[in-house]
């Protein structure tokens, strides 16, 4: 199937990987935003090279670009440690993983991304591994069968998922340091906005910088996607400088908004406003009527949108806030109750009113559910 490229989707796509090998952070001095994981980061990576221990295992966690893998390779930079990195669906089976771990050297870390899809028997393995730093391997069939505990290295695993919730009790239990990654500020984003630039030598001032941040969702891989893309329109149809105007013709073109909301967020939301009377809608209907996936809607779309309070998922199914109706321009329905008294809702209401302050103040019910 041909998918229509959405320049602001969080997840990685193919023409990214170039640039972002480029663009990840090397170091935590180096790597704005995240301040509190950051801060809670240093001090255990100090403990543990201090003791020359392994870190504990380490569970990053929130939506796709992010960061997680950035700060995965961060934290084995700063241990002064081996990295390898996998993924959840990668590893088919057991002797798959058992081939990785007997691999590692002494306090490596291993990265798993998308842990939440490792296969049930390969977690079961990962168990005592993380745990005991050992590995169990049933050698023969049938009454021959006979176990034999493999030592590993000491070793770190960081695991990085987008649901907390999904991981499995005991795989949750077995790390020891569980970190949030929150979506980045305007002003943290801007200053990704000017490191990548600057290390991709394109032209931009500041206020362009700000304006790219402001439309780039809280995350740092739309933020690097979108000054791509401008850097060829301010090349083609600007001096090659990228200026706030510049950032606003070219984002205006890709049909990005002042809130970072692209023509497939605001398909959905029309589509909840015209077709369902504003909710509550299920999941697998929303799906089947815009064409996506369920698990896109929910791992791509929801997170931004409920993080702008735009959308609210209740136990009866998705439900529209008041916010979207004002951004989409439709009338809000008499009798919505959304929590959000008239005038107060986030950010100071309709599109372009945006201050830093939006961020704060938007509860984040994604937090909730995942009840971590
Ligand atoms: P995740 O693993 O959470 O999906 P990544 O670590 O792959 O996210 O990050 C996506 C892109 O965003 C990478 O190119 C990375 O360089 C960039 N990036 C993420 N976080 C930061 C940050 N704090 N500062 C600068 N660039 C960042």
């Amino acid at each position: 199937m041909i998918e229509e490229e959405r320049v602001v989707s969080s997840r990685l796509q193919p023409g990214d990987v170039p640039l972002e090998q480029g663009l990840r952070p090397q170091s935590l001095d180096d790597f704005p935003g995240q301040e509190a994981v950051k801060e809670r980061l240093s001090i255990y990576i100090q403990a543990a090279r201090e003791r020359g221990d392994a870190l504990d295992h380490v569970l990053l966690y929130g939506p796709p670009g992010l960061g997680k893998t950035s700060l995965a390779q961060v934290i084995a930079r700063e241990l002064g440690v081996g990295f390898r990195m996998t993924s959840g669906p990668a590893i088919e089976r057991a002797g798959d993983l058992a081939a990785l771990l007997t691999n590692l050297n002494d306090r490596d870390v291993l990265f798993i991304d998308e842990i939440h899809r490792l296969p049930r028997p390969v977690e079961e393995v990962l168990y005592p591994a993380m745990e005991d730093f050992a590995l169990d391997l049933i050698i023969g069939k049938g009454p021959a069968a006979r176990s034999l505990r493999i030592d590993l290295p000491r070793f770190t695993l960081v695991g990085a998922t987008t649901r907390a919730g999904r991981l499995t009790g005991p795989l949750r239990d077995r790390f020891g340091v569980l970190l949030r990654l929150e979506y980045y500020r305007p002003e943290e984003l801007a200053r990704i906005v000017l490191r990548s630039a600057r290390i991709l030598g394109v032209p931009i001032d500041p206020e362009g910088a700000e304006e790219v941040a402001r439309r780039a969702r809280g995350t740092p891989r739309v933020a690097n996607r979108l000054l791509r893309r401008l850097r060829d329109y301010a090349q083609v149809r600007a001096d090659g400088v990228i200026t706030a105007e510049v950032a606003r013709a070219g984002l205006d073109l890709m049909e990005v908004d002042p809130l970072g909301l692209d023509r497939a967020d605001r398909r959905l939301l029309r589509v909840m406003a015209e077709h369902y009377g504003g909710g509550p809608v299920g999941l697998e209907t929303l799906a089947a009527a815009i064409g996506e996936e369920p698990e896109t809607i929910e791992d791509v779309y929801e997170p931004y949108l409920m993080q702008m309070g735009f959308l609210q998922r209740t136990p009866r199914g998705r439900v529209l806030a008041r916010r979207a109706y004002e951004h989409l321009g439709l009338p809000v329905p008499p009798g919505l109750d959304d929590g959000t008294a008239e005038g107060t809702a986030t950010g100071g209401g309709s599109a372009g009113g945006a201050g830093s302050s939006r961020w704060a103040r938007v509860p984040d019910p994604q937090q909730r559910l995942e009840g971590l």
